[in-house]
């Protein structure tokens, strides 16, 4: 199999999944316990939250541990409109946020907030003007995510939240940084954000746990999960020691040789534009700068993009249309761009990881071309 949906998801790495198979077996005691096993699975539980805390640069104390992305994102939006409950109930977003944010934000417009989604621009960037020129004295929260899951466009997330401060100084601002952990170069605390959402399954951790940065401005975040009053009563639910384990040791292996899996990154996306620029009416649609290294979102224009994910699958070459989370259907992300309906219609996203050869491109590519030149095209 030639994986290349990397953003999708990630494969366990050996020792990741050797260090859950010891807690679940060996270390399987409650952290909450009050028992010698119990007190050293807590101070275990306080390193591991230790490692990951420095990878996104905040102080330990200040992360969470929640279920996933999906939760970080939903924990933060409502923690974050709930300390502000008296200051306003306007939001402002973009239209190219994961559905975890879009469709929180749609329950919260039932619940009677408005809600301003900046459009982006043809090649996916989002400026800072046009975010902070819909902040109103009543904006509660404004969520703009690091990294586009689907175009890999980089957001620029610390310059919003600078100028934030000096627009409205109340408004607190939350970005999902799922894609860009580990991507980017991104600082929790020195972005300035007050929350920040990240997932372990797409740095090499198991499915099923993330963590939420929230920043000292934010002092008790109201929980999400309110019960046994686990992770300093923020976040309860008991602790899923195994997973939080492999969280901490994929950030491990990756902070290792960061760089160098970085530029390995920036190499296969180098190769994959060129190689795959090659191929007729082949449009690359992510932006060549400010971007994240591990995603490639291009249109093969005129060829549907659902039946190239089809074909390629038959030959055992993983690529998504869009993101995993569409299940075929056109994106919201691939729709705001307003591009023409033949170029939006093919639109398909390659994303790499650590084990992406220059080789799987090119029989990606070459799998493309034939897909180009023996499929009739149906738009
Ligand atoms: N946010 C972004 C940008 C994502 O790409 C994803 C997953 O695809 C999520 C949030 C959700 O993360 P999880 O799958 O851990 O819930």
């Amino acid at each position: 199999m030639i994986y290349l949906d990397y953003a999708a998801t990630t494969p366990v790495p050996q020792a990741v999944a050797d260090t859950m198979y010891d807690v679940l077996r060996n270390r399987y005691a409650n952290p909450s316990a009050q028992y010698e096993a119990g007190r050293d699975m807590r101070a275990q539980v306080e390193q591991w939250r230790g490692t990951i805390a420095a990878a996104l640069d905040c102080p330990p104390g200040r992360l969470s541990f929640t279920s996933c992305g999906t939760e970080g994102d939903v924990w933060a939006i409502r923690a974050a409109l709930w300390r502000n409950r008296r200051a306003g109930r306007h939001i402002v977003t973009t239209a190219v946020e994961h559905n975890a944010v879009l469709e929180t934000l749609k329950q919260l417009k039932d619940e009677g907030y408005s809600v301003d989604a900046v459009p982006p621009r043809p090649d996916g960037s989002i400026d800072a003007d046009s975010v902070l020129s819909r902040v109103r004295p009543d904006t509660a929260l404004v969520s703009v995510m690091l990294v586009n899951n689907e175009l890999g466009n980089r957001y620029p997330v610390e310059e919003i939240v600078k100028r934030l401060r000096e627009v409205n100084p109340v408004t607190l601002f939350h970005t999902d940084a799922v894609q860009g952990f580990l991507k980017v170069p991104f600082s929790a605390r020195g972005s300035g954000a007050d929350f920040v959402t990240v997932s372990a399954h797409k740095v090499g951790g198991a499915k099923g746990i993330g963590a939420l940065y929230v920043s000292d401005r934010v002092r008790d975040p109201r929980p999400l999960l309110p019960g046994g009053g686990q992770e300093a009563g923020r976040r309860s639910g008991t602790e899923a020691t195994a997973q939080i384990a492999g969280f901490a040791k994929a950030v491990e292996l990756r902070t290792a040789h960061l760089s160098e899996a970085l530029r390995h990154l920036s190499e296969i996306r180098a190769h994959a534009v060129e190689t795959l620029s090659q191929i007729p009416d082949l449009r690359v649609i992510s932006p060549l700068q400010d971007a994240a290294p591990h995603i490639l979102c291009v249109s093969l224009v005129g060829w549907p993009s659902q039946n190239i994910v089809t074909d390629l699958s038959a030959q055992g070459i993983c690529i998504s249309a869009g993101s995993a989370c569409h299940q075929g259907k056109l994106s919201h992300v691939v729709k705001a761009l307003q591009l023409p309906e033949r170029v939006r219609k093919s639109v398909i996203r390659l994303s790499f990881g650590a084990e992406t050869s220059r080789a799987d491109i090119d029989a990606c590519a070459a799998a493309l071309r034939r897909h180009h030149d023996e499929r009739l095209p149906m738009l």
